[in-house]
């Protein structure tokens, strides 16, 4: 059994991994393993690996053969994998990386403590309490695990099996102790946000714990993630609008807007249901920020498929948008068709979305010129500070310079002097 190890964890992908992470982090810190960020000074290192989308998977492969050459060198003593793509792909990892020592998934975080420190667990111990990789003014709030829906692109649901919503109470402990430890922002994910609580044994709603987070004293914002289209209901646009700490943001990936495409990739809508969801969320909240995803060069993307998805990213003028290319995920729906895009074209595809959006979201930023916003303050520096108002999210959304130093954590009211694609730039007032 091993005392003192040092131990280098690298977490990789999505907030739903690193929040996996964080739990396997609260669970290290009671034992005596010494924690560094450093892979070349551990004498372990964990690898929370992600198994979604070609690109994810090899960066998930280079750092684990990264790890296992510092094995090789003699430094390393012991490779543990986790996450989806060792979910996905166990055998493979073992047979493909032998230095790899253990594989565990996503939840195995109890067994892998066990496994590094030599301490049993009972089955029924509490989840270790999450020690943050955040900044501790905010935090990322899991309330689901896995999926129902069966998008035909997505793997996820093979790697993180059907829906388990956590309970209302059991997501309202965790969110009072990490208010209670400082944070002020609650970030809350799933895999399909919208569909929360439906697989319980009392069937609850997203807008259900909605209003429960918004009674938490001294917490200042709720910011939601992951909404699906399809379950984008009334009530819970009415809980959005209804309370006052949820943040006037919603980041709903639509994946795609020509009815052919949505109806082979199993979206359950339309292109006029989508728009039917926007133009409600707009009316009930005239100042929500809507964030997107899109996928471009699925197979038997036509022209028309691709321009009627153009004109709509034109007409609906999101205010953030992410695109992907389309890449064949072994064992879904869409692995059976011909993925027949030429990669140029997705490019291209690609290209173009971005650069129309460019243009939509400098529109946006400049009509926030002259306006006084409230900013949380995410990085302190000497001259310049870096901070976010409620229309956007931390590392996939914009940013804003603040001049002077300014305490991280802190909530100012700053007014905004010029803008550009994805930043804004202002003073205190
Ligand atoms: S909603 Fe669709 S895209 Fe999202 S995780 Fe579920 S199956 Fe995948």
């Amino acid at each position: 059994m091993s005392k003192n190890k040092t131990l280098n964890l690298i977490s990789l992908g999505c907030a739903k991994n690193l929040v996996d992470s964080e739990i396997l982090l609260g669970g290290l810190n009671k034992t005596d393993v010494t924690l560094t960020q450093n892979p070349e000074e551990a004498d372990t290192i964990v690898v929370n690996t992600c198994g979604f989308l070609d690109i994810a998977r090899e960066e998930s492969v280079d750092t684990i053969l990264q790890a296992a050459e510092l094995k090789k060198a003699g430094n390393l003593k012991e490779l543990v994998v986790m996450g989806c793509l060792s979910e996905r792909y166990p055998d493979e990892l073992k047979k493909e990386i032998p230095e790899v020592d253990r594989i565990f998934g996503s939840n195995d975080h109890r067994q892998i403590v066990s496994f590094l420190t030599g301490k049993e667990f009972a089955k029924d111990d509490p989840l270790f309490f999450r020690s943050l990789m955040t900044p501790n003014h905010y935090a990322y709030l899991k309330i689901a695990e896995g999926c129902d829906n069966g998008c035909s692109f997505c793997s996820i649901p093979l790697m993180r099996g059907l829906q388990k919503s956590r309970t209302i109470p059991a997501i309202m402990d965790e969110a009072e102790r990490l208010v209670k430890n400082g944070t002020k922002e609650l970030l809350v994910i799933a895999q399909d946000s919208t569909s929360y609580g439906w697989d319980l044994e009392t069937k609850v709603y997203l807008s259900d714990l909605l209003r429960e987070l918004n009674t938490i004293k001294n917490l200042e914002w709720i910011r939601i993630h992951y909404a699906h289209p399809a379950h984008l209901s009334q009530r819970i646009i009415d809980a959005m609008a209804e309370c006052d700490k949820v943040c006037n943001y919603l980041d709903m990936p639509i994946q795609h807007a020509s009815d052919t495409i949505l109806k082979s990739m199993k979206r359950g809508l339309g292109q006029d249901g989508i728009r039917n969801r926007i133009h409600r969320l707009r009316s009930a909240i005239p100042e929500i920020a809507i964030r997107t995803t899109l996928i471009v060069g699925y197979p038997g993307e036509t022209e028309d498929d691709f321009n009627s998805l153009r004109d709509f990213v034109e007409e609906m003028k999101f205010d953030r948008l992410g695109v992907f290319t389309y890449s064949e995920e072994e064992g879904t729906g869409a692995a059976h068709l011909d993925d027949n895009i030429p990669r140029q074209v997705k490019d291209d595809r690609k290209n173009l979305l971005i650069e129309i959006q460019n243009e939509i979201s400098l529109d946006r930023n400049e009509s926030f010129v002259g306006k006084t916003l409230k900013v949380l303050v995410d990085q302190e520096g000497e001259n310049v500070s870096v901070g976010r108002t409620e229309y956007d999210s931390p590392e996939i959304d914009n940013i804003v310079h603040i001049q002077g130093k300014v305490d991280k954590g802190n909530f100012v009211r700053v007014r905004i002097e010029s803008a550009n694609e994805y930043e804004l730039i202002g003073s205190i007032v």
